[in-house]
């Protein structure tokens, strides 16, 4: 039955309450919400305005959250809520993303975690996955449905920004298996002009992901002239590969114009494969291009060179499991 969902991670505070869940550490007084518009302060207490109200349910390739080198060729049941904790001008899902829950011209239907998880067993999806707007500020929904995911043999997927304090982090990700995680620039000038959130947070993230054992994924929208600056592609591929290893799928993506950037060229081809190619120098082993068309995005053997996986678009044909001929382990979740 729907119910008024109280948040966690918050604390009264003088006249108000601080929230908790993600850097912003918002004061927010009786009747207003947080940057996110979807934590609100009703008599004093906090509530989730999005629990248990997804505005974007959809069956997607596991593909295109974009998770490579986790079940591949496998459907993930793909859950999203309105609002987000960073205000990136480049957004590709603003409509959802930063959508105010107050003034909403219709009603979004309840879905509780049981309703949830039954959809993905009807739907015979080996994940959930918690994408399209940030995960992290309905991170009560996501306990509650990965708890019960668990209990049925479910893997568990945030698609993420990575912004989020450490006490959330810890309760949440102990029930999440895989995650992509954007790197939306190399530089905190980056992260404060374009996105509202630092990426020192975002890092942090993603070192704690690993040591956690959660497979990890990252993702770069690149956009020329604001992101794709060499030395600084060069600073994130190598601190991708000392932090987290070789092995680690990173997807460069295409900006297409957007939100706030609808004067921003589309990202170009050529640009796209320089950026490839300074990952690949930089020691990367699995990188792949998306928003683009007519690109190898076939995952290789690294100590061979024999196709592992096929892929065209979001359709995957996998050629070899767990070894390759050549005897090479490979670094894939099937
Ligand atoms: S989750 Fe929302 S309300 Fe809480 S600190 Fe972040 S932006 Fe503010």
């Amino acid at each position: 039955m729907e119910k008024q969902q109280l948040a966690r991670w918050w604390k009264k505070e003088n006249d108000g309450i601080r929230c908790h869940l993600c850097p912003w550490e918002c004061f927010i007084k009786e009747n207003e919400a947080g940057i996110c518009k979807v934590r609100k302060n009703i008599s004093n207490n906090l509530y989730s305005l999005v629990y248990g109200k997804p505005v974007a349910m959809n069956i997607d390739p596991i593909e295109k959250k974009p998770l490579y080198h986790f079940l591949p060729g496998t459907s993930s049941f793909s859950i999203g809520t309105f609002g987000c904790n960073m205000q990136c001008k480049f957004c590709q899902n603003w409509d959802i993303s930063q959508r105010d829950m107050e003034n909403l011209e219709f009603k979004i239907d309840y879905y509780s975690p049981t309703e949830i998880i039954d959809l993905v067993i009807k739907n015979n999806c080996r994940s959930i996955a918690f994408t399209y707007n940030e995960p992290t500020i309905f991170g009560e929904y996501v306990i509650d449905i990965a708890k019960l995911a668990k209990k049925n043999n479910i893997a568990t997927i945030m698609v993420t920004n990575g912004y989020i304090l450490p006490e959330a982090r810890s309760e949440i990700y102990k029930y999440i298996d895989a995650a992509n995680v954007d790197i939306k620039g190399f530089t905190e000038k980056f992260y404060k002009s374009f996105t509202g959130g630092s990426l020192k947070n975002v890092l942090d993230t993603i070192v704690y992901l690993k040591s956690k054992n959660i497979h990890i994924e990252v993702t770069t929208l690149l956009i020329n002239g604001k992101n794709d600056d060499e030395n600084d592609l060069r600073k994130e591929f190598s601190w991708i590969n000392n932090k987290l290893g070789s092995d680690i799928p990173l997807h460069l993506s295409a900006f297409h114009p957007d939100y706030k950037m609808k004067d921003q060229k589309i990202t170009t081809l050529p640009s796209m494969q320089n950026s490839y190619r300074i990952a690949k120098e930089s020691g990367l082993k699995f990188v792949y291009l998306g928003n683009v068309i007519g690109v190898d995005n076939n995952t290789y053997c690294s100590n061979c060179g024999k196709v592992i996986i096929n892929r065209s678009g979001y359709s995957t044909k996998i050629k070899q499991i767990n070894k390759c001929k050549c005897g090479e382990k490979i670094p894939i979740i099937f």
